[in-house]
């Protein structure tokens, strides 16, 4: 019976050991909310990416990309309201100093809370739930009240000044790149109102608690869409769009039954409707992994007033003039590649023996084929696999070589980071038996079955999976 992923720590240490991600700066001792992508990881990071540019850029009409600057003019996070109210709930124990994030912790006796409510509203919420929160570091339960924590990252680019009176922010979100271009958008590529920018970017919070691995970190990649529509036409496109967003994770191979929707209830005043894609991530539950927004004409509308810069969009036939409304996806790297891994992660029994395995795509997994020679101590073998390894390599497929250890053993290593195709070449492959010569045996990660092709059958069958 194949089995799927039920805790988060099995993806944890099956991403440290197999180099997908580490905790950052172990060394000494870690920094609380970083992570790095080791060589497997960032190679499953990039493709995600690749993937996303392509369906949200290439596949789309009149959608544009832009890789705008982290660092942006103050002014920007003052119009976006970030300086104010990008913030927080947070209480304090009294006992050992830890602080909690009072909606999350609320959430989770099933109290409805969000980091949206008024302060004193959360507060009273809090009061009346004291004493069935426990500080998670000493277990007592003596919290200060409840204060708004703003999570804005500072840097003192450019600011000369000793007392730090000028800050610079690191961005708190990826979007507001896309806002600061929209004009220069319009003036050079004359797009045609409705149309999409699409922006991958670093995202940096002081998350009161960061935690649960890539869910909740402090240093994040957004991958964001902003859809530009005319006023008051934004239902029918809000639909396609979630609908469309919802097709995205299918087709990254993700089971529906791990997806589900999220309705916001607590609305920030401008905004029209708001939906989350929720997924049930291990040990976590169904939470946040990309949010849609239909945010009527804000965000344009805040940076026009703020930057005294006409941000009005011209319509080409009728001349008439307005700020466009907008509709926007956003998701986060890290919330994407772990529902992709947990997704992917199955356990069975093969040949009588247990393994673990990453169902991933094809077109995801870090490697798309690995070559073995049978033995290593046959020259002649790994001759012929080093020649095999290199015709693929030049044919454009991701491959690596491994004559570590027996072939049961290669086996598994590859499973575990999702190679989907294993290649072996064996005395047949030389021409011991003269009519199998110049062939392999392919085997399937999945099914764990093999069969015997040709090179360059092998070769074609890889690059049609991917
Ligand atoms: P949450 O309620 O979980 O804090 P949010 O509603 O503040 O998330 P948004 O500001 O809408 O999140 O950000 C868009 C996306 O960015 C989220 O759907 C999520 O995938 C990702 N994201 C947000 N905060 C983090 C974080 N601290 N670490 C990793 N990804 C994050």
């Amino acid at each position: 019976m194949e089995k799927t992923l039920t805790s988060l720590d099995t993806i944890v240490s099956l991403a440290k050991r197999r180099g997908f991600v580490f905790p950052g700066s172990e060394i000494y001792g870690g920094l609380a909310g970083t992570f790095d992508y080791g060589p497997n990881g960032v190679e499953l990071l990039n493709n995600l990416k690749r993937a996303w540019w392509k369906a949200q850029v290439y596949e789309k009409e009149n959608y544009y990309g832009l890789d705008a600057a982290m660092f942006k003019h103050p002014r920007t996070w003052d119009a976006s309201g970030h300086t104010k109210g990008f913030s927080d709930p947070l209480a304090e124990c009294k006992e050992c100093n830890a602080r909690i994030r009072v909606d999350k912790e609320l959430a989770a006796i099933g109290v409805t809370a969000d980091e949206k409510m008024f302060i004193e509203e959360l507060n009273a919420l809090f009061d009346a739930h004291r004493n069935e929160i426990k500080c998670p570091k000493c277990g007592k339960k003596n919290f200060s009240a409840v204060r708004a924590f703003n999570l804005l990252v500072k840097s003192n680019l450019g600011d000369f000044t000793s007392d730090g009176s000028e800050p610079v922010f690191l961005p708190g979100e990826a979007s507001q790149g896309i806002y600061l271009d929209y004009k220069n958008i319009v003036d050079s590529m004359n797009p045609k109102i409705p149309f999409g920018v699409v922006q991958i970017g670093k995202a940096f919070r002081n998350e009161i608690s960061p935690r649960n691995f890539l869910f909740r970190t402090r240093e994040f990649e957004q991958a964001d869409t902003q859809y530009f529509i005319r006023p008051n036409e934004n239902k029918e496109a809000y639909e396609h769009i979630k609908q469309d967003r919802w097709n995205w994770y299918l087709s990254l191979g993700i089971r529906e039954e791990n997806l589900r929707w999220h309705q916001h209830e607590n609305l920030v005043f401008y905004a029209k409707d708001a939906w989350d894609i929720e997924y049930n991530f291990p040990s976590i539950g169904f939470d946040e992994l990309e949010g849609i927004h239909d945010r009527s004409d804000y965000d344009l509308t805040q940076h026009q007033e703020f930057s005294g810069v006409d941000l009005r969009y011209t319509d080409p036939e009728t001349g008439e003039k307005y700020i466009p409304w907008i509709l926007e996806t956003s998701v986060g790297m890290g919330r994407m590649f772990v529902a992709v891994l947990a997704d992917a992660y199955r356990e069975d029994e093969l040949g009588g023996e247990k393994r673990a395995y990453l169902a991933l795509a094809p077109r995801l997994a870090p490697y798309s084929a690995a070559v073995f020679p049978l033995l290593k101590n046959k020259p002649e073998l790994v001759a012929k696999a080093r020649e095999v390894y290199l015709v693929l390599k030049s044919a454009g497929i991701r491959i690596a070589f491994d004559d570590n250890g027996n072939i049961g053993k290669r086996y598994r290593r590859q499973d575990e980071i999702g190679t989907p195709f294993c290649i072996t070449i064996d005395f047949d492959t030389l021409g011991e038996t003269p009519e199998l010569k110049d062939t392999v045996t392919l085997r399937h990660r999945d099914s764990g079955e093999q069969e015997r092709l040709t090179i360059a059958e092998v070769s074609t069958r890889i690059r049609d999976a991917i």
